[in-house]
């Protein structure tokens, strides 16, 4: 055990990293990832990193400028995620926490977890309690189209990969389903198929929908319908038989506890940036743990690994490498499963070339 000090400072940097091919959604296409690289320093020169996903570039300098204006709440204080995890929570209760508050807690709360594995000589996973081994992921396709998903499964299928998902939730349901029948063509039967509406779906079209993709054989269907309408999730999932799979939109455990409360889904998925970074992603868990609901990832699959390593009835993870150009160590896909590295922290780092020429 290294000596860990006490919070010393937060660097921030933007970067505008091209995502090629884009991501396409039936909620919009996304063709740039804007991201925060975020440094925690502590007093004992220990640095711990994280990054966050924006989304939209318009969101990147706001939530720049939130973590390293948390940067005078935590100064001095001790390595000590859960209990700064609280205290920020507490220094936001009269603006709110969630939004994009809520998403530089968690990056802050990501990069002190990886100083304090860092102090203890530990891969994350390991200190949170889990072993290291290989992590089943699945592929997430960028594209929406038949020819383009069928183009892109290609050099996945060769690294191993046998669970893919992809978007769908075209204006015409035909559309969908002869998407996911070329997919299905292409992978034979035994791969899982996964597919994802992005919220695009008013509850009555999902009504209508979904029970058309009951025979399909599809492992789950992600967000039909508004993320943050429970009990419209709840009647849809018993509409139909597939599995539904929720919670990349979850605001903190709190949204968790509330929507395994309304019956609003199968299976659960909490992003590390929306829920709390590890801090909340462990108190969700332990929700979905003793409510009997296996948990996936959802993007930031290298941080997201060690969690899921740690974590009761872990699923897949979800592969969607957007932050590789900028990493120094890309994660590795080996038989369809993540390998993390059995080094301390937890696998994040920059390399520094890429991100000045990605500079925002
Ligand atoms: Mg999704």
């Amino acid at each position: 055990m290294r000596e860990v000090g006490t919070i010393q400072s937060i660097r921030v940097r933007t970067c505008r990293v091209p995502i090629d091919p884009p991501v396409e959604t039936a909620s919009g296409h996304v063709p740039i990832a804007p991201l925060v690289l975020i440094d925690v320093e502590t007093s004992a020169g220990i640095i711990g990193h994280s990054y966050l996903f924006t989304y939209t570039p318009l969101a990147l300098k706001p939530v720049a400028e939130l973590v390293a204006g948390m940067e005078a709440l935590i100064k001095g204080q001790p390595v000590a995620p859960a209990m700064l995890f609280d205290m920020l929570q507490q220094r936001f209760r009269l603006l709110g926490i969630e939004g994009l508050v809520l998403m530089a807690i968690s990056g802050i709360d990501m990069a002190i977890w990886d100083a304090l594995a860092k102090s203890a000589g530990l891969p994350l996973a390991r200190l949170l309690g889990g072993d290291i081994r290989p992590v089943p992921a699945y592929a997430s396709l960028r594209g929406m189209s038949a020819d383009s998903i069928v183009r892109e499964a290609e050099p996945l299928l060769e690294q191993g990969f046998t669970a893919f998902k992809f978007k769908i939730g075209m204006p015409d349901p035909e559309t969908d389903l002869s998407a996911i029948a070329a997919l299905r063509r292409k992978l034979g039967p035994k791969a899982k198929i996964m597919v994802d509406f992005n919220q695009s779906l008013s509850v009555a079209e999902a009504k209508r929908r979904l029970p058309t993709l009951d025979d399909l054989g599809l492992n789950w269907i992600e967000e039909p319908t508004l993320s943050t309408d429970f009990a419209s999730q709840a009647e849809i999932r018993r509409a139909a038989r597939t599995p539904m799979q929720a919670g990349e939109n979850w605001w903190g455990p709190q949204d968790a506890a509330k929507s395994i409360a309304a019956g609003a889904t199968d299976l659960i998925m909490p992003d590390l940036m929306k829920i709390g970074g590890i801090t909340g992603w462990h108190r969700t868990a332990a929700l979905a743990e003793a409510a009997g609901l296996p948990v996936s990832s959802h993007i930031f699959p290298e941080v997201s690994a060690h969690a899921l390593l740690a974590t009761s009835g872990a699923d897949m993870l979800e592969y969607l490498d957007i932050a590789a150009p900028v990493l120094a160590r890309p994660l590795r896909i080996k038989k369809g499963c993540a390998v993390l590295d059995d080094e301390p922290g937890n696998g994040l780092g920059w390399n520094e070339a890429a991100v000045a020429r990605f500079a925002a």
